[in-house]
């Protein structure tokens, strides 16, 4: 979450990127009340950059409880672990969709899921209507 100006031009490459959809929960704008907010992976105040390897596209609920963190507690062993970090980490290798449920395969996805919310039972009603919308894109 920043309030750092991100220029228009970079911004429409981060959600072109991104295909419209958060990178955290997987929501397609077309489902948000709220524009999609442009995400500094790396908070600026941990010397993160408003470049495009340090930035993603996040829907206004997950960058909310995001916030500035980069790191949590994994709720399975109690270690402080990063954040999943879409700009370094491969999707693929951090989670699975299981019908509407992510499923974390990692530590990283453990901690962000819970962070982040991502499995609450709200996403966990909506979900299913962005997977059969098309407008869903799963990431590498
Ligand atoms: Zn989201």
């Amino acid at each position: 979450m920043s309030k750092t100006y991100v220029p228009a031009q970079l911004r429409r490459k981060i959600i072109e990127r991104a295909n419209r959809c958060c990178e955290y929960c997987l929501r397609p704008e077309l489902f948000s009340l709220s524009i999609h907010e442009v995400d500094h992976v790396i908070a600026e105040k941990h010397g993160g950059t408003t470049t495009e390897d340090n930035l993603a596209l996040a829907c206004k609920l997950c960058n909310t409880y995001k916030g500035s963190d980069i790191a949590s507690i994994d709720p399975e062993t109690d270690e402080i672990t990063p954040l999943y970090n879409p700009r370094r980490d491969r999707w693929q290798e951090h989670f699975q969709l299981k019908e509407a449920e992510l499923i974390p395969l990692t530590a990283q996805a453990r901690t962000t899921i819970r962070l982040l919310q991502l499995n609450r039972s709200s996403i966990l009603k909506e979900r299913p209507l962005w997977l059969v919308s098309g407008l869903i894109y799963i990431p590498d």
